[in-house]
């Protein structure tokens, strides 16, 4: 099966999640061309696989059992962008940072924010990432998408209702392949500083030397994550191979290789904090994949 592409059987997903935890995907599979996408979700389909797409897996937490069917992984295929005025049109898989200097060097404004984001573009569209006042609702002009049943659609940004961390793609099962997105003229020079100085304040504050998926949890209404978790004494509080980092108390980091001990880290996390303060954290991260008993099968968690 998956001849004609770039396929890996049995793909250990700890190899492409930032927080280097998942079992294996039954295939990982990852597409050039919007071509060879369109290809693979046929082949897919005519094999009933269940099909599950990823960008750079920077806000994934995959269980321990691992993913069945086929992973079709963005990053890394398709990755063209090009500047066209004030446009920046980027493939789905373009990486956020790649995306800001193509901009940047067009003397193009607006996507400094995005440039120390470890994910994709497309992943971007759909968690509405953002960071030290920008966001990807800002910016995004369009987004071009495939539907499962390999047809086009093209959706405008008041199409797509915009939300913190959110966007309607969520509910959808449609995966983003291209998108346009609308800057303003601005000086390179500037634009550059602009975004080291960004990455400068994020390498203080953030632990980037160890595995995370970012900030694991929203940010609740009139409060942040990171004071309440820090607040309720749990810096550093750690469940097996899961800690919460000292650095930043938003941050939950794998120590070990346990998908288990993350998700159980998760949930202690949210009923300390929500025990002592009453709010309850919600997830940032997205959860996929089968849970694995430590010694008795499989079972799927509805997560
Ligand atoms: C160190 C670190 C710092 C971070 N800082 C920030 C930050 O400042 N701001 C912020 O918002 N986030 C941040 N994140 C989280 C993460 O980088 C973002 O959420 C990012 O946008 C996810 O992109 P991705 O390509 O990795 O998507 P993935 O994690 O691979 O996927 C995320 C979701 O999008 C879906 N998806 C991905 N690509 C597509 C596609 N082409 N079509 C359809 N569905 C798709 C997946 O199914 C999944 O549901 C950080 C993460 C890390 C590890």
């Amino acid at each position: 099966m998956f001849e004609r592409f770039e396929a890996i059987a049995n793909a250990p997903m700890r190899e492409y999640t930032t927080l280097k935890l998942g079992g294996p995907a039954d295939w990982l599979v990852t597409p050039k061309s919007t071509r060879e996408l369109v290809q693979i979700l046929g082949e897919a389909r005519e094999n009933g696989l269940p099909v599950t797409v990823i960008g750079h897996g920077s806000n994934l937490l995959v269980l321990d059992g691992g993913i069945r069917g086929v992973v079709i992984r963005m990053a890394r295929g398709m990755k063209d962008c090009f500047v066209k005025g004030n446009l920046l049109v980027a493939d789905a898989g373009t990486m956020m940072g790649a995306a800001a200097s193509a901009a940047a060097d067009a003397g193009l404004t607006g996507l400094e924010f995005a440039s120390g984001i470890p994910g994709t573009v497309g992943g971007g569209v759909i968690m509405n990432a953002g960071a030290y006042g920008g966001e990807m609702s800002r910016v995004v002009q369009e987004v071009c998408l495939i539907q499962r049943d390999g047809t086009f659609r093209t959706l405008g940004k008041e199409e797509l209702d915009f939300g913190y961390r959110h966007s309607a793609l969520q509910a959808t099962d449609d995966i983003v392949c291209q998108v346009t997105m609308r800057l303003e003229n601005g000086d390179p020079d500037s634009i550059r500083e602009r975004m080291s100085e960004l990455n400068r304040q994020r390498a203080e504050k953030q632990p980037l030397d160890v595995p995370s998926a970012g900030s694991t949890f929203k940010r609740p209404e009139g409060a942040f994550a990171a004071a309440l978790i820090d607040q309720c004494g749990l810096k550093g509080y750690t469940v097996g191979g899961a800690k919460v980092s000292t650095k930043h108390a938003g941050f939950l980091i794998n120590i070990g290789e346990s998908a288990r001990d993350y998700l159980e880290l998760i949930r202690t996390v949210q009923r300390i904090v929500e025990d002592r303060t009453g709010i309850r954290l919600e997830t940032e991260v997205r959860i996929i994949g089968e849970d694995r008993e430590p010694d008795s099968g499989e079972k799927g968690l509805n997560a």
